[in-house]
């Protein structure tokens, strides 16, 4: 942010006195830290790899013995493993490993790098309503979906933000169509529905260990198979020789997807860390749960019987406040109305005071690049097949739409202080208060 307008919005009165000099924080509050342990040496990683070893193996070990005994095959994004989980997936019920003109169910919260893959295999995406609690993909929705369309054989449903949705209740009405699950556990790794780790719990799925992730290498992800097959087209794809010939025989297109080694010891170092970073996001996500204002501002949770690892705290502002941002294909703005916030407004305070917030992911049925595609709702298929509107104004009403114009995650930083969290609390609660001083009536 231009450092002028980050003044102007230090000095608004409605600010003041929450900074004893006005400055805003000593250092920059993150959305995400990571702990990294500091024994790390990359010359003896990568002394030992020329010796043989395989960070990569024992990543892979690890990750199966958390996975219930899954396989699991190391890549180098999220987007590679989807990419691959989606051609294992089409091979197994089409024979063919390009979806060409066939249909895919996808949430439609989700990042574009859970929806891009299926164009690189020329499929086709129907994107799926999603809850307005856990923001995972709606079950009902999805029923609708299937009555719609009753030969689709390919689901895919993300957990968002680290707060599992209802995947047994879409595993049962996948089942019933004989449809294939791709659980994308990219978000929510730790975390468990019913007692079972997510990334068990699809027929096939996909980890991320990229920028900001719960555990991250800065790129990196893994596919987990929970057959013999998918695993044997899996490894055949990213591995781009074979062991047991001396020179390089070459049978299918091959994909540089593998992780290296190099990442794979920098997921390993974190993974010793995962109770202690999911109880550190815990307690985030509580602090915040206590001590926002329920009367304005409600925060993602999942279902009963869940543990999320807690990774984004999501907030949904209450809804009086959709008139008052406005947003086109240009940029954005909002009005001053005394008692109601924006979600840009509230994203603008953190800025300025020195803490990272952002929206929530834009629909992927918003999105320019899928103007063509359906979103299905409880009730049938929803038309809002453009982005913005003809005046050029954004305004969209089902769950995902919905949450794209009233959420705000905020920061989550592993090493953020309670005393500064409370700060970040504050500057929310002052963004709904416009003209007076007085803060209290909004604590
Ligand atoms: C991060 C993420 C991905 C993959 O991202 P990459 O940048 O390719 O590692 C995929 N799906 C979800 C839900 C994610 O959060």
């Amino acid at each position: 942010m231009q450092e002028d307008k980050a003044k102007s919005i230090r000095q608004q009165p409605r600010f003041s006195g929450i900074f004893e000099n006005g400055d805003g924080f000593s250092r920059r509050i993150k959305l995400h830290s990571h702990i990294i342990p500091n024994n790390l040496n990359i010359e003896k990683c990568l002394t030992d790899v020329e010796n043989g070893v395989s960070f990569v193996a024992e990543l892979e070990r690890r990750l199966s013995e958390y996975l219930d005994g899954a396989s699991v095959v190391a890549t180098n994004s999220g987007t590679s493993a989807m990419h691959m989980a989606l051609k294992v997936v089409s091979k197994r019920i089409y024979g063919t490993d390009n979806l060409s003109g066939k249909r895919v169910f996808c949430s439609d919260l989700c990042p574009i790098e859970q929806a891009v893959p299926i164009l690189y295999e020329g499929g086709i995406p129907t994107f799926i309503d999603v809850t307005d609690t856990d923001y995972g993909m709606d079950p009902e929705a999805l029923k609708t979906a299937f009555e719609l369309y009753p030969d689709m054989k390919i689901v895919i449903m993300n957990h968002a933000y680290g707060f599992p949705g209802q995947i047994f209740e879409v595993k049962e009405i996948c089942e019933k169509h004989g449809a294939v699950l791709i659980e994308n556990a990219s978000e929510a790794f730790g975390a468990r529905v019913n007692g079972k780790p997510v990334g068990t719990i699809g027929d096939i799925a996909v980890l991320d260990f990229g920028k900001g992730k719960f555990i991250t290498c800065e790129s990196g992800g893994a596919l987990v198979c929970k057959n013999e097959n998918d695993e044997f087209l899996a490894r055949n794809m990213v591995a781009l020789k074979r062991d047991d010939l001396p020179w390089n025989h070459v049978d299918t297109i091959k994909y540089d997807y593998g992780m290296s080694e190099l990442s794979a010891a920098v997921i390993l170092g974190q993974l010793d860390n995962l109770d202690e970073i999911i109880d550190k996001k815990r307690k985030i996500y509580e602090y915040y749960k206590e001590n926002l204002n329920e009367d304005i501002i409600t925060l993602i949770k999942s279902e009963d019987g869940t543990e999320p690892n807690y990774w984004q705290p999501v907030i949904m502002l209450d809804s009086q406040i959709e008139a008052n941002e406005d947003r086109t294909a240009d940029g954005y703005s909002y009005e001053d109305i005394h008692g109601t916030t924006s979600p840009m407004e509230v994203v603008d305070a953190l800025d300025a005071f020195g803490a990272d917030a952002v929206l929530v992911y834009m629909p992927m049925s918003m999105q320019p690049i899928f103007e063509n595609s359906e979103l299905v709702g409880e009730d049938g298929i929803l038309d809002v097949s453009k982005a913005y509107a003809e005046d050029n104004r954004m305004f969209r009403d089902e769950c995902s739409g919905d949450a794209f114009m009233r959420c705000v995650c905020l920061p989550a930083d592993l090493s953020m202080t309670e005393e500064e969290q409370s700060r970040i609390i504050e500057i929310v609660h002052s963004c709904f208060n416009k003209k007076s001083m007085d803060r209290s009536a909004f604590k």
